[in-house]
């Protein structure tokens, strides 16, 4: 069966929330009640995008022609667009404003786009009420950081969050954010290694917390995927299989081995490489495995359907999973 080409890993904000934009700055003014307005500045040394490609639909489209992708999943750039510093109150009224755009946004084509959610976790009660509202309002998933304001996702606060997730059935896309920092920060801020090193880290952090911490043990339904293929965590996975039969630390949570929930994890397709890509094919499963780009940043995939053409032993129908196939399971795309 033929589906469209989806790609799972785009950033967004909704125009409404533009205040000003520059090609080095933009500000996202929300308002968030009638006499109190909140801005939020991002500042870009290099930016390597435009910030109109943040907001704006028009360009967009353009640019996702230009990708041959045919829907894009949108969901907030962390970590200006997850709040998880604010007060929770404030960042409880922000997300509901923030989600509001996407749901506009979604709904001016939703065979193009389809809108994730950002949710206040810091307040776990909150960001389930948030998600239970955002359902209605047609958004088909929720976009969390890898950690919540420095607490990992096992923490035990986070619990009901899962747990509603899976009830609904919502697909949880774990993006880094406020990637791990290394002597004070200061060795992973030479050579954008905060992104090269620090972001995929982060991704295999979180990926961690679910499989050892027991979320994935408890809730073997949760529909999670993770940004940059998983970042180092596909590649550590015999590594993390051999620290469980022999060291007591790695089993404190867990019964079995990580490996019977590894097999529960999905992975966008950002590697940037055609050997890693097809190990992480390989070893997560082509039904596993899907197309995200970064959209539009610069460490993104410009041409992710010929990335992914260029897998060798990968059959066409596996192929054919990874550019929607799975996409189109997840999120419920078909007979839209
Ligand atoms: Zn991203």
């Amino acid at each position: 069966m033929a589906h469209k080409t989806v790609d799972v890993h785009t950033h967004f904000l909704p125009p409404e929330c533009i205040e000003d934009a520059t090609n080095s700055t933009y500000v996202v003014r929300i308002r968030e009640s009638q006499t109190r307005d909140v801005l939020l500045r991002r500042e870009m040394d290099a930016p390597g995008y435009e910030p109109a490609q943040l907001y704006d639909l028009e360009r967009r489209r353009q640019d996702i022609a230009r990708m041959r992708v045919d829907l894009q999943v949108l969901s907030v750039p962390p970590p200006i667009g997850f709040f998880y510093d604010q007060e929770p109150e404030l960042a409880a009224r922000l997300c509901r404003v923030v989600n509001d755009g996407f749901a506009r946004a979604a709904a001016t084509d939703p065979a193009q786009f389809v809108a994730l959610a950002t949710v206040p976790l810091q307040d776990p009660a909150e960001a389930v009420r948030e998600l239970d509202r955002v359902s209605g309002l047609g958004l088909r998933g929720v976009e969390i950081g890898t950690n919540i304001a420095g607490r990992d996702l096992d923490d035990a606060e986070f619990r009901p969050f899962f747990q509603t997730a899976q009830a609904l059935g919502v697909p949880i896309f774990i993006h880094s954010t406020n990637a791990v920092a290394l002597g004070n920060g200061k060795r992973m801020r030479r050579y954008h290694l905060s992104n090269l090193i620090g972001n995929p880290t982060e991704d295999a952090l979180a990926a961690a917390s679910l499989v050892f911490g027991g979320v994935l043990e408890e809730l073997p339904g949760l529909k999670v995927y993770l940004a940059h293929g998983g970042g180092s965590c596909p590649f550590l996975r015999g590594r993390w299989e051999r620290g469980w039969h022999v060291r007591p630390e790695a089993k404190t949570c867990i019964q079995r081995p990580p490996s019977d929930y590894f097999g529960l994890l999905r992975f966008d397709s950002l590697t940037h490489a055609e050997a890693a890509l097809g190990y992480l094919v390989a070893s997560a499963g082509a039904d596993r495995v899907m197309l995200g780009t970064d959209y539009p940043y610069d460490m993104g995939e410009p041409d992710p359907v010929s990335r992914i053409g260029m897998l060798r032993d990968v059959s066409d129908a596996d192929r054919r999973l990874v550019l929607g196939g799975n996409a189109a399971a997840l999120f419920g795309l078909d007979g839209d």
